[in-house]
């Protein structure tokens, strides 16, 4: 049996939030033995995400946690200025420690359940191929991601002596442990239970957020080497136009959202 693929998907309410979703479960409808972690930014579930798992034909779980006011992006904000989807990846970190993998994945003699673990944002765009890549991680997996950091392609440079990666062709912030987007990792699920304290964290610098996640769980030495030797892109981190709403009636008089 297949170790189980656990997706983790941050969302928020947006106009085009359910086109973000239709498209992303669609994908990960091709991909065989896979787990969707959906948490909402929300103080309670909405009923668009529960209808569209409810509908998607995924396997799922679909949990919640509201980002506190002082850490939300105000319209005007520049988005780095703050991390998005902490809380949420959290939230997603304790239900994976928790006995919910127990259910879905197979268990190891150990009793361990075989999985990876994958923060897949709701609006980049994968190819199926990634999933396979990072099926068997052991540790921690690594590899190219398309359109990000101001570059084409932001990679990892294996190391010569095959002991995991030597350097990263980062342009942004390349000081970092680990000068890599949220997209170009997967942590094997027994790795992560093995350190239950690691997680995501508010009060770190804008860039930092991978490499405070990752240095608590592994090393430079130690990162499996996917995608050809990271030479493959096989996830972009697309980013998806505002919607201009100004026709939208509803919206205007009522201060209400419409829906779609
Ligand atoms: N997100 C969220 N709450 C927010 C903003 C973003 O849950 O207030 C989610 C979003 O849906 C996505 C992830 O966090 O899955 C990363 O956000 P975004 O794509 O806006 O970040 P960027 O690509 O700009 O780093
Ligand atoms: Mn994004």
């Amino acid at each position: 049996d297949l170790p189980v693929i656990f997706a983790i998907t941050p969302t928020y309410a947006r106009p085009e939030q359910k086109a973000e979703l239709t498209r992303l479960s669609q994908t990960l409808l091709l991909v065989p033995s896979l787990h969707w972690v959906v948490v909402e930014d929300a103080d309670k579930p909405t009923k668009l995400v529960t209808n569209l798992l409810e509908s998607s034909g995924l396997s799922y779980t679909h949990l919640h946690a509201h980002t506190p006011p002082a850490q939300k992006l105000k319209a005007k904000d520049p988005h780095w200025t703050k991390p998005r989807g902490v809380l949420q990846r959290n939230t997603a970190l304790e239900w994976l420690r928790s006995d919910g993998p127990l259910q879905v994945a197979p268990l190891d003699p150990e009793g361990i359940p075989k999985g990876v673990v994958y923060f897949a944002d709701d609006d980049n765009s994968y190819s199926v191929r990634l999933f396979e890549e990072m099926r068997n991680v052991r540790g921690v997996g690594v590899w190219p991601v398309g359109l990000v950091g101001g570059l084409m392609v932001e990679r990892p440079i294996a190391a010569a002596d095959g002991h995991g990666v030597a350097s990263f062709n980062a342009g942004y912030k390349p000081e970092r442990p680990f000068p890599i987007d949220m997209a170009g990792f997967g942590i094997n699920l027994g790795l992560l239970r093995d350190h239950p304290h690691a997680k995501f964290l508010y009060e770190v610098e804008p860039g930092y957020q991978e490499s405070q996640l990752l240095k608590q769980l592994t090393s430079r030495e130690k990162l499996e080497v996917l995608a050809q030797n990271c030479t493959k892109v096989y996830v972009w981190h697309t980013r998806t136009d505002k919607p201009k709403m100004r026709e939208e009636l509803q919206w205007k008089d009522q201060g209400r959202p419409p829906s779609n």
